[in-house]
């Protein structure tokens, strides 16, 4: 096919999202990936769906990933169903641990104000940490449960999307990176690729962190920079963590298969994918403190990935402005996981002219 009423710029889990939204409302769409689907940002998250433990404040964006979260338990039955791919959305539950007295002011402050926005979230002494979980540092002085904030296997999620799509007749092109636009006039009527012209009524970026390099050939600036995020996985049986836990310097997610996995960095240095020694060297320290039991455990794997990061750290979903047909779902920064549900709904109604079902005007491009 080369002609499409939609096409999307980018197989990450964002785009995939959203043409599988369009595929379902049987929107004809076609997905050009410069490389393989998955491949960057969302194949390489940690995947905790965790807006509480992170710490947002209230507000439209914290609507915006409280809204994704719920959507993860309806998507993950109805992926099995079409596609047979679990993709592992655990329901694990989150413990921000507090060890100094700043993390208890901090503590405090962050319960009083999910409590007042009505979630879910419990102060907890250090014993019932340590029974909760007994590998974690003696010198714990308690914790925040937060029993919302969850995990996915986001790899897994990816695939599961790509399928579904698929059978919903979305079409996928890899190998395949987008090189410049057609326009007619003002208006975006399609892209190049270095093989083929497609063309679309309506052309959606979702480049993650390579959104801002589409700037030029799109005529407007596209602030999203890459900020690499380094990551580790430490094998265990299962039987060291059963929540996801966070601290002030790092997270330490418990997936399905037992492996944990610890993150994350958070370094502006170009497209530059190298995993460091004071990177992982942070990491591992980071992870002792909060669970000196990780230490004998051995290490399976690091890795980085390139996070769209853009200057006010919110993401950029809407029309681009002076491009008629061209639309942006990008900047998802280290959110992009808990937020591609939602995302890929709002922007399939949008890309449909529908009235969307979530205010989401604040996210546009030119704020
Ligand atoms: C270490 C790390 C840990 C993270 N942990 C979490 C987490 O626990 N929870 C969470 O919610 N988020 C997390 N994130 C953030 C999350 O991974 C991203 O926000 C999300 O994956 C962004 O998705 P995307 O589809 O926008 O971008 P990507 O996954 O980067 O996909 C963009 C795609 O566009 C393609 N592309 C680029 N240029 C072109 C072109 N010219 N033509 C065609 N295709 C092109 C790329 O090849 C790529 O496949 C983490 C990120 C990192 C790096």
């Amino acid at each position: 096919m080369k002609t499409a009423d939609v096409l999307i710029i980018g197989g990450g889990i964002i785009g995939c999202s959203i043409a599988l939204e369009l595929a379902r409302a049987r929107v004809r769409v076609l997905l050009l990936e410069r490389d393989r689907v998955g491949c960057e940002a969302s194949g390489e998250a940690a995947g905790y769906l965790a807006p509480q433990a992170e710490g947002l404040a209230p507000g439209p964006f914290l609507d915006l990933c409280l809204k994704s979260r719920e959507m993860f338990g309806p998507l993950q039955e109805t992926l099995r169903e079409e596609t047979g791919i679990d993709i592992e959305y655990l329901r694990s539950g989150a413990l921000y641990l507090l060890l100094t007295e700043e993390d208890e002011a901090y503590g405090r402050r962050l319960y009083a104000e999910q409590r007042d926005r009505g979630l879910r979230v419990e102060q907890w002494d250090r014993q019932q940490v340590l029974e909760a979980e007994p590998h974690v540092t003696p010198a714990v002085r308690g914790a925040l449960y937060l029993p919302d904030d969850h995990q996915v296997q986001n790899a897994r999620m990816v695939r599961a999307l790509v399928l579904a799509g698929t059978r919903h007749g979305a079409q996928y092109v890899e190998g395949s990176p987008v090189t410049g636009v057609v326009r007619k006039g003002d208006r975006v009527t399609g892209v190049r690729s270095v093989a083929e012209t497609y063309h679309a009524g309506k052309v959606v970026i979702a480049a993650g962190a390579w959104s801002g390099t589409l700037g030029e050939l799109v005529r407007h600036e596209i602030p999203i920079r890459p900020a690499r995020g380094q990551l580790l996985s430490l094998q265990t049986r299962g039987d060291v963590l059963r929540h996801i836990l966070f601290g002030r310097e790092a997270y330490l997610v418990p997936r399905a298969n037992g492996e944990v996995a610890v993150g994350s960095t958070v370094e502006f240095v170009g497209f530059d994918k190298h995993v460091t020694a004071a990177g992982i060297e942070g990491l591992l320290t980071a992870a002792r403190k909060l669970v000196p039991a990780l230490a004998s455990r051995p290490m399976l794997a690091a890795w980085a990935g390139f996070r769209p990061w853009t200057p006010d750290e919110l993401p950029f979903l809407g029309a681009v402005p002076g491009s008629p047909g061209l639309y942006i779902a990008s900047g998802h920064f280290r959110k992009g996981i808990l937020l591609a549900p939602i995302t890929g709904h709002l922007m399939a109604e949008l890309l449909r002219d529908q009235e969307p079902s979530l205010p989401f005007s604040v996210f546009r491009l030119d704020r």
